[in-house]
């Protein structure tokens, strides 16, 4: 394995790490402060825009993608998660609220037609203002049992018709389409899920509710309905071929893999902030005097050093198109944990001030827990883990 960040990576963790302190914190603090999501017209938002940021990887209509250029260290995923833990350290909520497409967009660039592409990566371009898309997976009654979605679809002449509820969707609100999965024949499983762009507006999409949360306030998770939404048979992602040998469960699956990693890099991320804040307190406080404080300190920090390392062996392997369900599932469910209690011991080694909720630690306390929420629980990563170490199938 190979993880030495050369001259090009150390430019870009540089420039993440100067853009994080002076924009993504601040920001950051600010939605947490007022409670709610940055807003739609917010200047931060437009000044990324006008950046160039918030934009798809697709390259066009008929253009062809860039190959990465032989060495080009700044395309692997071993960067990209790089990027993920430097900003997170900052503020994971502003990194998940910022514009563009998203969490869909790899897998409307793998099972997308041409024509889908167009459609929907097509405003992502050149956006001329802040545009979002989302992936809703989640149900009321549908969370780690991911196969068990109830929201339908049903065929209607040349058209879907869709119905049901999502919930704890981010940026659904605010989005242009979303990734909406669904179901044929909930009776049937994994092989009946079908996923459809629905476009914001589409009569029947509504009852939009932002969720109340504890942490990652910076960007919205909300709620809504499908109430009868009629779907042009076009918006059936990848068309109904892709569709054959449980291949719908398997697209969304597919995103929560490549997700596990990088929500790995976000705990680590937000822990080694955590740590930082943690030895400015006790400095500050002349806590450092007792081997107690420094040991657990340093426990953490250890903690948080082995969870990373798994984090870039799963990213590692994806680089080189090697299986990593098990390094993916590893990493995220060891560095949410380990990321967690250093918050815990933060919080801990601040006594009074972490109850006047004040500090950024407590701030950081709150946001780490959704680490070992999102994209597959803790308990779930063991589940997936434990099947796989006495060689059954990661579900069964
Ligand atoms: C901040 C945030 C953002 C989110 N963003 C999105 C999003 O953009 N899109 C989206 O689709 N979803 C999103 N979600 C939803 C998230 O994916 C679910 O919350 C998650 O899958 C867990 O589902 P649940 O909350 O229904 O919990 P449940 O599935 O009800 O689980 C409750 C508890 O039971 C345990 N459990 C459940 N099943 C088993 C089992 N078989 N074996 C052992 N233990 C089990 C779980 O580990 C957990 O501890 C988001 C959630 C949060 C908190």
């Amino acid at each position: 394995m190979e993880f030495s960040i050369d001259k090009p990576m150390r430019e870009k963790l540089e420039e993440a790490r100067e853009r994080g302190r002076t924009e993504v914190r601040p920001v950051g603090l600010e939605a947490d402060r007022l409670g709610r999501a940055i807003p739609v017209d917010h200047p931060y938002f437009l000044k990324l825009i006008k950046r160039g940021e918030g934009r798809t990887g697709w390259p066009g209509p008929g253009v062809q993608a860039e190959p990465p250029r032989p060495g080009d260290s700044t395309r692997s995923t071993v960067m990209a998660l790089l990027l993920a833990e430097e900003y997170a350290y900052w503020d994971r909520g502003v990194g998940v609220g910022n514009p563009g497409p998203g969490l869909p967009e790899s897998n409307v660039l793998s099972m997308g037609t041409d024509e889908q592409k167009e459609r929907f990566l097509g405003i992502f371009l050149k956006p001329d203002r802040p545009r979002w898309a989302c992936f809703a997976m989640t149900e009321p009654g549908a969370g780690s049992d991911a196969a068990g979605i109830q929201t339908s679809a049903r065929k209607d002449g040349d058209a879907w018709i869709l119905n049901g509820a999502k919930c704890f969707i981010g940026s659904a609100s605010r989005s242009d389409w979303i990734l909406v999965q669904t179901t044929i024949d909930p009776s049937k499983g994994r092989g009946a899920q079908r996923a459809f762009f629905v476009e914001k507006d589409t009569p029947g999409l509504g009852g939009f509710k932002i969720e109340k949360k504890m942490g990652m306030k910076a960007y919205e998770s909300t709620s809504f309905t499908l109430d009868d939404v009629r779907i042009p048979a076009a918006n059936l992602l990848g068309g109904e071929e892709r569709y054959q040998q449980q291949a719908g469960f398997k697209t969304a699956m597919r995103t929560f893999n490549a997700g596990r990693p990088v929500i790995a890099a976000n705990a680590v991320g937000i822990g080694r902030a955590v740590i930082d804040e943690s030895l400015v307190f006790a400095r500050e406080h002349d806590l450092l005097g007792d081997v107690r404080v420094r040991d657990r300190i340093e426990h953490s920090a250890r903690q948080l050093r082995k969870a990373r390392l798994l984090c870039l062996r799963a990213g590692w392997l994806a680089d080189q198109q090697r299986p990593n369900i098990l390094e993916a599932s590893m990493s995220k469910a060891l560095a949410a944990t380990v990321a967690y209690d250093a918050a815990s011991l933060g919080m801990e080694l601040l006594g009074s001030v972490g109850a006047r909720g004040d500090h950024l630690i407590e701030k950081l306390y709150r946001d780490v827990k959704a680490m070992d929420i999102v994209e597959g629980t803790g308990q779930i990563q063991r589940v997936i883990m434990s099947r796989n170490l006495v060689g059954l199938s990661s579900r069964g």
